[in-house]
């Protein structure tokens, strides 16, 4: 179905121009879209699924997440923390290392009834309908249901092709924002870059219904089971007695070891002694469904002539935790600024968006991918793994460190350096 959402276009089938073309009305492109009419910057959204639609993914969002939302409006905050049969605040995470040993990490641990949650979990159908709705603008026009057939850029304009219910627009614009996930048009059509299996991972997402054993302030649980690093299967509590489990690993590694995953992650929930009893009466809702997760693990260019990327187009998924929502909605807050920049210098050249975004994005994120590449490496090593989780357990104080390092990035990076395992060891 095609619905033009919030201003009727009456030029259906003639050439429409407007000032920002977004492929994707996911995370990035709404990040995107909320930045721009935030500068009155008017801008097409093209999405080929009709909303709500689902996505899959562990539906857990970060502080980052709250941070750009809170940004765009705080009074849309305030929303989600005033829903909960829609949103899950979440306090923590529970790290479960290779030994099965469990260590809970609480985000803010001095916290009062006043203190907001550091994160939520909601189901993406949920969630995306939640930011899809916000869009809403006088600078904001949806073509929703619609199917892009080109792409073409000459002197200095992006003109794109659409489809929708057999009416073909022509739309042009200075430039293009690619917001349109994991298998971006717009990343093959500018850079034409295969993904590789070093820097990709494959996930697996299920929903359940009763299972038991969740924590009372809802932490997200990451169980590093042995046969899955670097990788891991998660267990996220969402709203109404359900739960998002699933797992992810490196597609070099699935290539590798010839793993069959939903085997393996069926096999885990059946078998494994700490799942195994929490699953008993456990009901899987819906199919077992699986999608891609373009890493961040190294620098990829993020724009060019006329065009940018964002999200999961530009591969922009945190290598650690496999976070990618947050930073869909960072970089396409960031894009935004920069094509307001662009607009106002009348500059789209690549050299100019190179430094007015990429730079941008990387001066800003650039260090936390690191530290999470770091901590990828380091997974690989189950007995390190072992090792701190049995002194933080053990270590009050070690365990406040960590905790904290989830919020301070300064922090965050001590544990990607040797030193800070030989402190633990000697216990200074
Ligand atoms: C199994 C799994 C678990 C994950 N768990 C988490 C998690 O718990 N927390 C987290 O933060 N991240 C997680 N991620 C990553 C997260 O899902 C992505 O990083 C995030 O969805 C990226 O947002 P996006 O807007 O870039 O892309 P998407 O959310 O994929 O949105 C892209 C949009 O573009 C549309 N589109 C695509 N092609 C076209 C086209 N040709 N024309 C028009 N429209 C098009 C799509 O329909 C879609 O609506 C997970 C990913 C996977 C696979």
């Amino acid at each position: 179905m095609c619905k033009l959402s919030h201003r009727a276009i009456n030029q259906l089938g003639q050439l429409l121009e407007t000032s920002v073309i977004i492929i994707g009305a996911g995370p990035a492109g709404a990040g995107t879209s909320f930045f721009l009419s935030k500068y009155e910057i008017p801008h097409i959204v093209i999405e080929k699924e009709v909303f709500p639609r689902d996505k899959v993914c562990g539906d857990a969002c970060s502080g980052k997440t709250a941070l750009v939302i809170n940004r765009a409006d705080p009074a849309w905050l305030s929303e989600i923390l005033a829903d909960p049969a829609g949103f899950m605040p979440s306090w923590g995470i529970t790290f479960v290392a290779p030994n099965r040993k469990p260590l809970d990490i609480p985000f803010s641990p001095n916290r009062t009834p006043q203190t907001k949650a550091p994160g939520f979990t909601v189901s993406r159908l949920v969630f995306d309908d939640f930011l899809f709705r916000k869009m809403a603008s006088p600078y904001c026009t949806i073509l929703q249901g619609t199917t892009l057939s080109s792409i073409d850029d000459t002197a200095g304009r992006v003109t794109v092709k659409a489809a929708c219910n057999g009416v073909y627009y022509e739309i042009t614009a200075p430039v293009i924002v690619g917001a349109d996930g994991d298998k971006s048009t717009v990343r093959k059509k500018y850079l034409n870059a295969e993904t590789s299996p070093k820097t990709y991972a494959v996930g697996l997402r299920a929903y359940y219904e009763g299972v038991t054993g969740l924590h009372k302030d809802n932490f997200i649980e990451l169980h590093f089971l042995p046969q899955m690093l670097p990788g891991y299967l998660w267990i996220f509590p969402l709203p109404n007695g359900m739960a998002n489990v699933g797992v992810g690993i490196l597609s070099e590694r699935i290539r590798k070891k010839k793993i069959n995953l939903r085997e393996q992650m069926l096999d885990v929930i059946k078998n494994d002694p700490l799942l195994a009893p929490r699953f008993a009466n456990a009901r899987l809702v819906g199919k077992i469904q699986g999608c891609g997760l373009p890493l961040a693990l190294d620098r990829k260019p993020l724009s060019g002539d006329n065009f940018l990327l964002t999200g999961d187009a530009g591969c922009l998924i945190d290598p650690f935790s496999g976070e990618g929502i947050g930073n869909a909605l960072y970089s396409g807050m960031l894009a935004a600024a920069a094509i307001k920049e662009a607009g106002e210098k009348g500059n789209y050249s690549a050299a100019f968006l190179k430094t007015a975004y990429d730079d941008v994005v990387y001066k800003r994120l650039g260090d936390e991918f690191k530290v999470s590449a770091a901590l990828q490496r380091l997974c690989k090593y189950p007995w390190l793994f072992n090792f701190v989780v049995n002194k933080a357990r053990k270590s009050p104080s070690l365990s406040n460190t960590i905790s904290s390092m989830f919020t301070n990035m300064d922090l965050r990076e001590q544990l990607s350096k040797p030193s800070f395992y030989l402190k633990i060891l000697f216990n200074k």
